[in-house]
């Protein structure tokens, strides 16, 4: 089994599977982070439980990471766009609180779900404010190289200037396939060209802004990525992850303008990032699940409602990042109860060995096999195999979650192989299957979920019983408690009368 299967990943960069062999002793890897302006919603979760995924497979096979998130705190305009107001300041602006104070709630509240879902932490997650004037000299060297030119609204990249524009996104060489997202711009070359620094118009003071040579202003939203990534991992690093729609547009800037910087007049570079990977989105009903829409839920929404987060990581792990995803209240149903069952099934094989990577996986499994009927060694060893070319084969999640299932059912499999299965492919889906309690998983509705009709009977029970109890009849108050109970109501009788919940 030594080293098992070889990892491979789908690279967004020439769309095709390919060998990933780190080319350096720490793989460098950087994931867009959150624009902090909003609650993340489950479309935007989605990117990170995959970055995750790519973080644990890496693990598995014995790699070194040092993983990066940026925190999107200034510079990005509404509707993505070069111009206009900030995210933030607008956020601020609606909310009457300070762009610092709406920068930390949200950054906040992107940790938390980020730790409901058990994602591993990154070594770093800069502040794209902590870094303008790293921004300021980045632009000014591509501006000094001949890369820019400045209008009255601020500094751009001349994408004319790059003869490889658009490659990951795949754009035709003179095509420049106009991007939904891409706004009219007074004097802009061309379409593709894109915002380094946008300075402040006349009568127009930002609230977040800084002094420039092109003026009061403040960074494109681009800018900040290709800066700190090269700050934290380095000039070239192996992966840059992101959702999908980040594809077409923002992650095609950061390449171009990272290549004109690192090539440094010698026109050629290779590679700025060599692996590019890419989640799909997670659909809401039909319409993709941006946070500038409003309203979509977020992960709170759902623990409200009585599911458990790891119901929603396991809801994501049962698709292939590749493929889309339809959020519904029944594919979450399903993904509580299965989690659920594993959780009672697993529970007894408690404390679950270490067994991060494949290693330590087959050690274990060796030391077992020494001692036990070779049926059952020869099970855990298939098993084990299995996990590990399903996590090479460009993270088959799915295929993991079935293998562990199987495994669930094997008559053949002693108690520690069973332990050693599981442990390892828990460590790759980062279920927290060693120390979830099945009594957490109960379905639970909140009162929300309720119809009109539900409620209503509901109501009519409860007044019932204590019309019963101010005439004295407690038999029928006892018979109308037991019907509430049957209904899933707990009732608490209080100085104000009765209060019910749903249990
Ligand atoms: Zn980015």
């Amino acid at each position: 089994m030594a080293n098992g299967h070889q990892l491979r990943f789908y690279n967004s960069l020439g769309r095709q599977i390919e060998d990933f062999v780190p080319s350096a002793a720490v793989t460098g890897m950087y994931t867009c982070g959150p624009t902090v302006y909003a609650y993340p919603h489950l479309g935007n979760m989605r990117a990170y439980v995959f970055s995750d995924t790519v973080r644990r497979a890496l693990r598995w096979k014995g790699i070194t990471v040092r993983h990066v998130i940026n925190i999107t705190d200034v510079g990005h305009a509404v509707a993505d766009t070069d111009t206009g107001e900030d995210k933030l300041e607008l956020a601020a602006a609606t909310e009457r609180r300070s762009v610092a104070e709406i920068a930390a709630f949200y950054t906040g509240a992107f940790f938390d779900d980020l730790a409901a879902l058990n994602v591993l932490p990154a070594a770093e997650y800069p502040r794209a404010s902590a870094y303008v004037p790293q921004m300021i000299e980045f632009a000014a060297t591509l501006e000094k190289r001949g890369y820019t030119y400045r209008l009255p609204s601020g500094l751009y990249f001349d994408t004319a200037r790059d003869p490889r524009y658009g490659e990951l996104a795949q754009l035709h060489a003179e095509g420049q396939r106009e991007a939904a997202r891409v706004e009219q711009v007074a004097g802009r070359r061309r379409k593709t060209d894109f915002a380094l620094w946008r300075t402040e118009g006349p009568g127009r003071r930002r609230v977040m802004r800084w002094d420039s040579p092109w003026g009061w202003g403040a960074p494109g939203w681009h800018l900040e990525c290709s800066v700190m990534s090269i700050a934290l991992l380095g000039p070239h690093f192996d992966i840059h992850t992101g959702g999908i729609d980040h594809r077409e547009l923002h992650h095609v800037n950061e390449i171009a303008q990272s290549e004109a910087y690192l090539a440094d007049g010698q026109g050629w570079v290779p590679p700025w990032v060599r692996f590019w990977l890419h989640n799909e989105f997670l659909q809401l009903g039909a319409a993709k699940m941006a946070k500038s829409a409003g309203g979509a839920p977020r992960l709170a929404d759902l623990t409200a409602a009585g599911y458990h987060p790891m119901a929603f990581r396991l809801f994501l792990l049962g698709g292939h990042y590749r493929s889309q995803l339809d959020f519904t209240t029944t594919a979450l149903d399903a993904a509580q109860a299965t989690l659920r069952r594993l959780a009672v099934r697993i529970r007894p094989l408690h404390p679950l060995p270490a067994a991060e990577t494949l290693a330590a996986a087959a050690t274990l499994q060796a030391a077992q096999a020494a001692q036990a009927a070779q049926p059952g060694a020869r099970a855990a060893a298939a098993l084990l195999d299995g996990i590990d070319a399903a996590i090479a084969a460009d993270l088959s999640t799915p295929r993991i979650l079935a293998l562990l299932q199987d495994a669930l059912r094997d008559p053949v499999l002693t108690q520690d192989g069973l332990r050693t299965v599981t442990a390892a492919a828990d460590a790759l889906l980062g279920l927290g299957l060693a120390t979830l309690d099945p009594a957490d998983l109960e379905q639970r509705r909140s009162a929300a979920d309720l119809t009109a009709g539900e409620r209503d009977q509901i109501e009519r029970l409860v007044a019932d019983r204590t019309q019963a109890r101010q005439q004295h009849d407690w038999a029928r108050a006892d018979q109308l408690r037991a019907r509430l109970d049957d209904l899933g109501v707990q009732l608490t009788d209080t100085a104000e009368g009765p209060v019910w919940q749903l249990r």
